[in-house]
This record gives C-alpha cells, structure tokens and sequence, in this order.
C-alpha cells in the first residue's frame, strides 16, 4: 500500500485523533498510522479530567454531544488532610470556570466515531511504524499492516505516537534536549462498580500515603493508592485494597468510601518528562510524545488537546495563507504552556505524596503548603487557576 496525504500522524490516542478532526474541519487531510487494535484503543482506562479549555475546544469542534450529556461537570475539589477535608471552589475561585470529569477512552471513541463517519483514515494494527525524510523535503511513514509493507508520503508527520512511540527518538541526540524526573512512588489504581465516594474528587494527604477518589459515572468509582513503584500487584487483592482506601479516606466524621466490584486494577509510575524542541524539520511532536505529567494535576490529556490546537491551526495558517510563522514558533507557543503544567503537576505532587527519604523537616514543610492553600483565598485561586486550565495562547 502506498498513499499520499498532507499531514501522516503517527498514533490514534486523544492527540492524533483530534489532530486529525481539526485539519478536516479546515480541509486539510491526514492520515493515522496506529499499532493497536480499534477495540484496544477504545478501552485503555488512563485520564479522566477535562479542563475548561479542553471542554470548550470539543465543543468548538463539534465533539461534544455525548460529553454535555454524559460528563460530570465538578464545581469544586475536595483536599484532604489525615481526616480533614476542606473544598477548594474552583467556580467561584476562577470567575466561572470548572472542570469535566469523562473518561479518556469515551473521548477516543467519541473521535474515532466522527473521524470514520467522516471517512477519516485511521489504519488500526499497523506495525513496526518508522518515520523518514522528516529532515528533507520529503517525509514519509512506513509500516506494515495485515503482512503487508505500507508507505505513507506526506508534506509533514505529526508524532502523536505517547512517551513510548517512535517518533521521538527518530530525532537526532544533537537536536534534542529531554528534561526527566522520575517520582520515588507510583499509582495503583482501580475503577470499581461502586458510587463514588462523593460528589467530587478528593485528594487526599496522609500519613499512610497520597489517595485520590474520583469517578467515571455515578455508578462507577476510580481509585488510586500511593505504592511503590516496584509494587506487585498480585500482592494487592481487593480486599486489601479497600482496607487501605478506608485508612487513607476516611474522615473524622466516619466518610469514606463505597466498597464494589473491581473491574479494572493497574499501576501507573510517576514521571516529569519535557522533550525540547518539539519540532525537527517537518516533524512535531504532540501530547506524551513530547511530554508527560504525573497523573496528579490531571494535565496530561488536556495538553494533548491543547498541543494540536497549536498545531491545527498552524497548519491551517501555512496551508490556507502560505504563512510560516505558526508552525515556526509552534514549539516555543507550546513549551510556555507545557512548562506551567509541568510544574503545577510537580506542585500537586510533591504536596500531596509521601517521599520516603523526606525527614521530618520536609513534611513540616508539606503540611505549611497544605494549610495554606486549604486556608488562603489567593493561594486557593492559583491552585484553581492552574486546575481549570490556564487560558489557550492567542
Ligand atoms: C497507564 C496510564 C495512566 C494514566 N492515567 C492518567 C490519569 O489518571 N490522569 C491524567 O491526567 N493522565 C493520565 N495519563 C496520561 C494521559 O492518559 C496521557 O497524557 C494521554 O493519553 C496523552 O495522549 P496522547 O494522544 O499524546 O498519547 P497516547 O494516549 O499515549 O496515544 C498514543 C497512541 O500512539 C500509539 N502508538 C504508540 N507507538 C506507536 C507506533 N510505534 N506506531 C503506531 N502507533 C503507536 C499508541 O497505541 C496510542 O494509541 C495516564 C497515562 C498512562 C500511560
């Protein structure tokens, strides 16, 4: 098989697909090379909070119909400090703004739904991607699909491809500085058929470790523990789970949370990652390609969407008005952005979790920053200014 489009993206998660929308909607055409299956895209159960922006751009789009009905719309976050919680309302304390709680993987069933109903090209279960000619004139994806060889010649790639993809580390060493921090703990997280422990999320500091409560629906709960990073899931039967979810949620007032069916259990490790630049000649690197966040600011699927923003119109700009400008300083545009989220992530992080090597010093710290946000109006704001969403560049 061999085709030609404008734009070849590489990856079919919310940044490639969304990409892909957007240039449609301005006639620009692309194609997507993805190595999973269609059923396996769909149901991989990563993040679930939308930021205002990110709402606002589904919407902008035409994306948004299952979303308004389907999403929990959450005015505020709970914090929680051993037993005591206090409500940060990101309404009030941003002047309107609040943040959407909807799977990840109904927003890729949602695109992949309008991409094929739009006769979009997305090649599911295409293998061993690489990516050539980026440097010159004449990019072009090759791989193979069904035990044939595939070649796709396109105008520019688009690495959409998350932290693990090819694209990336096709750019040379010398062209690309990558800024890493790995996190002494990670994530074990649960969906469970249980009603969530409440109206919104809570994030929880304790002595035991960090806990979150969230949810996917009003039936369906998502859970996570701080453990350690080399922690043995097999060792973790529900039971214990729940054990530990009540130590670490339950409030002086008795609240905790409510027991059901685990349906799905993984563990998630905690990175910062900055890759920079983000373009090399006719190659961009969008979402987890570029850059990963750890899970507690919920940031990383919102700049997914924001990255392609930058670039959908970047794109449209060179494509429509013959300008270069976007696409020249698309990196720059969106590393500002990128960087804030990088550290608001870092921020939440280090606020809420248990570092084994801190001495009592640094939790005398942790718990000052916590005081004062739960306590602080201007300190509340910029928690909430941050977990909205900073505002798009122009
Ligand atoms: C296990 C896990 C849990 C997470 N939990 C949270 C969370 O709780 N909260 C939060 O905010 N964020 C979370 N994230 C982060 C969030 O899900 C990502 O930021 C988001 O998926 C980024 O979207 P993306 O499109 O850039 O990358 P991805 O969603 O990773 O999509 C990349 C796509 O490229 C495809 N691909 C990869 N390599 C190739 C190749 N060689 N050829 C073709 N296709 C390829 C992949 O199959 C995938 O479909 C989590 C991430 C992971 C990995």
């Amino acid at each position: 098989m061999r085709e030609r489009t404008q734009i070849g993206i590489v990856g079919a998660g919310p940044a490639g697909l969304l990409l892909s929308h957007l240039l449609h909607q301005q006639g620009i055409h692309s194609i997507i090379v993805e190595a999973r299956s269609r059923a396996y895209v769909e149901s991989r159960v990563r993040a679930g909070v939308l930021e205002q922006g990110s709402v606002d751009t589904l919407r902008e789009a035409g994306l948004d119909a299952r979303l308004r009905r389907e999403g929990l719309v959450h005015a505020g976050i709970q914090i929680q400090i051993e037993q005591e919680r206090h409500r940060l309302d990101l309404m009030e304390l941003t002047g309107g703004k609040a943040i959407t709680v909807y799977g990840q993987q109904e927003v890729v069933k949602d695109l992949i739904a309008r991409r094929l109903a739009d006769e979009g090209a997305i090649l599911f279960e295409a293998e061993h991607a690489a990516i050539r000619g980026f440097e010159g004139e004449a990019p072009r994806i090759t791989f193979t699909r069904a035990g044939a060889e595939g070649e796709i010649a396109c105008d520019f790639i688009a690495g959409c491809d998350g932290f693990h993809g090819v694209c990336r580390p096709s750019i040379p060493e010398s062209a690309i500085i990558l800024y890493d921090r790995i996190y002494p703990f990670a994530w074990l997280g649960i969906l469970a058929k249980a009603p969530p422990a409440s109206e919104e999320v809570i994030y929880v500091n304790h002595s035991r470790g960090f806990a979150l409560a969230s949810m996917r629906s009003q039936e369906v709960a998502r859970l996570h523990l701080q453990c350690r990073p080399d922690e043995d899931l097999a060792e973790w039967p529900a039971a214990r789970i729940w054990e530990e979810l009540h130590a670490r949620l339950r409030t002086a007032d008795g609240d905790t949370v409510h027991e059901g069916a685990v349906l799905e259990k993984g563990i998630t490790g905690m990175r910062s990652f900055v890759a920079e630049p983000m373009r090399h000649g006719r190659l961009f690197l969008a979402g987890d390609a570029a850059h990963i966040v750890p899970p507690t600011g919920a940031k990383g699927m919102n700049l997914a969407i924001a990255d392609v923003r930058v670039l959908s119109r970047a794109l449209a700009a060179h494509y429509r008005e013959n300008r270069s400008d976007l696409i020249d300083t698309y990196s720059q545009t969106c590393l500002k952005r990128v960087w804030r989220a990088e550290h608001f992530s870092w921020f939440m992080t280090a606020m809420l979790h248990n570092f084994p090597s801190e001495d009592g010093f640094g939790r005398r710290l942790q718990r000052s920053q916590l005081d004062y946000v739960v306590s602080s109006r201007e300190a509340g704001r910029s928690l909430a200014e941050n977990y909205v969403g900073l505002p798009f560049a122009a």
